[in-house]
Formats: structure tokens, sequence, C-alpha cells
């Protein structure tokens, strides 16, 4: 890469990611005078005080949020829609390791929040969720708290570091700070794309977390398109992928031609590498398969639903009686177990069915979440029952980039005459050009569904 093209880089990544990062009270503006907020609040105050219009409140604005709040309004017309988010303009995880080697441009995964909401007629507010009083049927925010009658709670995932390192923050937060997971919408993407693009060669290494996980087969996609990048790029770097798992899943045989065909020379896959220590310091890996230093890593701990369903007390509880780390939803009607107007969706959502136990956390499962729950909410406006609904699942991964293939997973559901959601799961494991347009297709028909 030319140097010009280094510094372009540097510029837009830090733009985009200052805007990610971006916050509502205006901090952080070097020492200029800081631009006064369009809003300035606090938690105590009232931000929206209630009409008599049903309020429908939903909180967080990816995938499952942002459908939610479109189709609310279509549904339910006579609705008040709110959608709470933390971050001023969204940001698509699918399509971002095709993103971190250049192949899509920054414009096709970032969308503006402001003008969708205006022009379907929900509110935005760019806030932080502080707490949810579900007794009192209240959000508190950083800028005010709101009061609704019905509640959807959207807010993807979180890091559980604790697994790794207890309550030691200073190395949970060198270690998210200096080899993020980039598995959360924010500024750890563009670091990542920075790392890839400063990285001189060596060890790069991946840990994989444990199930259930965000998109499992996406650290195979994103190994493969990080190693299609140094072939492409002459560069000596090799990828070691260590998977908790004991194999790769989903589409395995097709991940596993791509490493052994395209990528001999560059990923080196082991399987049960239970992470037992991390020094991000001295760099350093422990796993029950072999210990590793390495020049660079992606660092993913295992995944929990987010802080919110955690702070709205939505948490199951496991067979022993500790926290599941996943909201406990009714499996059908996607409300939680012993509050039927506080809904969860998308990957939040917990245990699901003896069969499959959890939906992939997939962003096409919680786009269908999205439409299904604001289907549901409209129809108990209307004073009707609402139907059982089920989501189906598509993911598209791409494995080569020259030229460019891609591999898939579909999944279906279906109730059972004992009422248990049944899976069915059909993999794609020749990689094919076809597959990388369908996924570039796909990727088109969900972000028009959502800001279109
Ligand atoms: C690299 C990568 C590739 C992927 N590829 C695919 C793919 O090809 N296909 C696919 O289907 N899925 C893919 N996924 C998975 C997909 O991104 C997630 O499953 C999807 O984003 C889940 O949607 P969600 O609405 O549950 O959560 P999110 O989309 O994460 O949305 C949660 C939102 O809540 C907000 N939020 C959380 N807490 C608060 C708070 N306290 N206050 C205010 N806002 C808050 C967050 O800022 C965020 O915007 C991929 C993921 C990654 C990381």
């Amino acid at each position: 890469m030319s140097l010009d093209r280094r510094h372009f880089l540097t510029a837009a990544g830090a733009s985009a990611a200052t805007l990610l990062t971006g916050c509502a009270s205006g901090a952080g503006t070097g020492g200029k005078a800081a631009a006064l907020p369009f809003f300035i609040g606090q938690p105590a105050q009232t931000l929206l005080a209630k009409g008599k219009a049903p309020r429908v409140v939903v909180c967080g604005g990816g995938w499952g949020g942002l459908t939610t709040a479109k189709y609310l309004r279509q549904l339910a017309p006579s609705a008040e829609v709110v959608l709470l988010e933390r971050n001023p303009v969204f940001f698509s995880c699918p399509i971002s390791n095709k993103w971190l080697v250049d192949m899509v441009d920054t414009s096709f995964i970032t969308h503006d929040y402001l003008r969708v909401s205006e022009r379907h007629g929900y509110r935005f507010i760019q806030t932080e969720v502080l707490e949810v009083d579900r007794s009192a049927k209240r959000v508190v925010t950083t800028l005010g708290s709101l009061d609704y009658d019905y509640l959807v709670l959207a807010p993807g995932i979180r890091y559980n570091y604790e697994a790794w390192f207890g309550n030691d923050r200073r190395i949970a937060d060198a270690t998210r700070a200096r080899f993020p997971a980039a598995y959360i919408t924010n500024n750890e993407h563009f670091a990542l794309k920075q790392a890839l693009h400063n990285f001189k060669g060596g060890d790069w290494v991946m840990t994989l977390p444990p199930p259930p996980q965000r998109c499992p087969p996406s650290p195979y996609e994103r190994a493969c398109m990080v190693a299609w990048y140094f072939k492409h790029n002459k560069i000596k770097g090799k990828v070691t992928i260590l998977d908790h798992k004991d194999g790769v899943r989903p589409i395995g045989p097709g991940f596993r031609a791509a490493f052994n065909e395209l990528y001999k020379d560059y990923i080196t896959y082991v399987p049960n590498a239970h992470v037992q220590s991390i020094d991000p310091f001295k760099k350093e890996i422990k796993t029950d398969a072999g210990d590793m230093n390495f020049d660079h890593a992606v660092l993913m701990a295992p995944h929990q639903a987010g802080d919110l369903a955690w702070k709205a007390d939505t948490i199951g509880r496991t067979g022993e009686g500790k926290p599941s780390g996943w909201a406990d939803v009714d499996p059908l009607m996607l409300h939680l177990k012993g509050d039927p107007n506080v809904y969860v969706i998308g990957d939040a959502v917990g245990f699901v069915s003896p069969q499959f136990a959890f939906y992939p956390k997939s962003a096409h499962v919680a786009n269908k979440h999205g439409h299904i729950v604001a289907g549901y909410i409209a129809e108990r406006i209307a004073g009707r029952s609402p139907k059982t609904n089920l989501p189906d699942n598509l993911c598209y991964m791409m494995v080569n980039g020259d030229p460019r293939e891609a591999i898939s997973v579909q999944f279906d559901y279906k109730v059972n005459d004992k009422g248990v959601i049944e899976q069915t799961q059909i993999d794609i494991n020749q990689r094919s050009g076809d597959l990388v347009k369908e996924n570039f297709r796909w990727a088109g028909l969900k972000f028009e569904d959502m800001f279109g």
C-alpha cells in the first residue's frame, strides 16, 4: 500500500470512528470552545412527557431495534414510537469483514439515524440508557427519563472479560484497547482496520469465544479475509485461529477447504484452544491446546447479552442457579417470562429450544425479530391476540478475494406438535462467485428494509 493511501485510511478511519464514539455532551473538543449540544438533559428530569397514545420505547438502534421502530409505525400508526441509541450513526457488522480489507467503502455500511426516523415518524434520541425500572415502566437515560406502555430491548451483546480476568479492570481495559475484538459497533472496528493496515508481518492470532456467540461463522470469514489480505499484499503474516470449539461450525467443510486450498501457508486452525490466560503486555496467550506469543491479536472474550439486558433484570438462570448470560424470554412470543409488556429481541435472546438451544445470533434473525415483535405489539394495541411468528436465518461468508467467492448457511424454524421450536440447517460449502452477489444483494435489501 502506498504511503498516501495509508494516510488517507488514517484520516478516513479517524473521522468515522469519531462519529461512532461522538458523544451527545459535546465533550472532548481538544481545547476549542465546546459546541453546545442540541439538548442538555440529566437523568432525573423527564425527557418526554407521555400523552394518551400508547408509547413503545425501543432501546438499541441496531438491526433488531431499527426494524422494530420502523415497522411499528407502519403497523400501529396510533402508537408513539421512541428509539434510544447511544451511537450517532449506524455501522453494520455484517459486511465489515470485507470493509476491513478494503473491498467495500465505509459509506456502504454506515447509515443515518435521524433521516430514517423523520421519514417514518418515530422519534430517534441519541442517548445512553442507564436503567430500566420495570415496576414503574420507566426508562432512565443520560438525557432524562421516559415512561412506556411497551418496551423493546435490543441491546446486542457485551464482552465477558470477567471470565478471563475476574475483577482486574486494568488488564481487561488494556486487552480491549490494544487487541479489540471488533464484535460490537463502536470504534474497535476502526482500530482493527488500522492494526491490519499497519501490520508488517509475524503472528496474527484470533481467539474465538465459546458458544453461544454473536455470528459464529464470521470469525472464520475474518480469518480468511485477513489471510487473503496478507497473500494479496505479500505480507509475511500467519493467522492462527485459537478456537474454543472442537471443530469449525457452521459450514465447516467450506471453511476448512478455504484454509487448506487457499491459505495453506497463511492459516493454522487450532481446535479445543480454551483460553487459560492472556497477557496483553507480554503479548502471550496460554490455552488448553498450547501457548503462543503474537505480534497482533483479535482477542474475543466470551459473549453475553448487552449490559442493558442485565440492568433491566432480564437475565435467566442456569440449572445451578447462576446467571445464564442471556434474556429469559417466552420462546414463541419473545416477551420476558413474567413481564408481557417487555420484549427482548436479537442477539440478547436466551434459550428458546431444547433441540438447538439458541437462535443464531445474527443480523438476519435480529431483523426478523424486529418485524415479528412490531407485529405482536401492533396486534395487542389493536386489542387482538398475536399469533406466533418465527424467524429464519441466512448468512453469507466470503472466503476468497481473488476471485471473490463465498459460502453460506441457512436455517429454518417451525413449531412441532409439542409446541417446541425445531430447526433445520442447510450448509452450502461449495464456494462460488454467485454467493458473493447474493451476499451483497442480501445486505442491500436489509439496509433498504431498515433505512428505506
Ligand atoms: C464481524 C461480524 C460479521 C457479521 N456478519 C453477519 C452476517 O453476515 N450476517 C448476519 O446476519 N449477521 C452477521 N453478524 C451478526 C450481527 O451483527 C448481529 O447478530 C446483529 O448486529 C444483532 O443485532 P441486535 O439488534 O441484536 O444488536 P446490535 O445490532 O448490536 O444493536 C444493539 C444496539 O444497541 C445499542 N445499545 C446497547 N446498549 C445501549 C444502551 N445502554 N444505551 C443506548 N444504546 C445501547 C448499541 O449501540 C447497538 O447499536 C456479524 C457480526 C460481526 C461482528
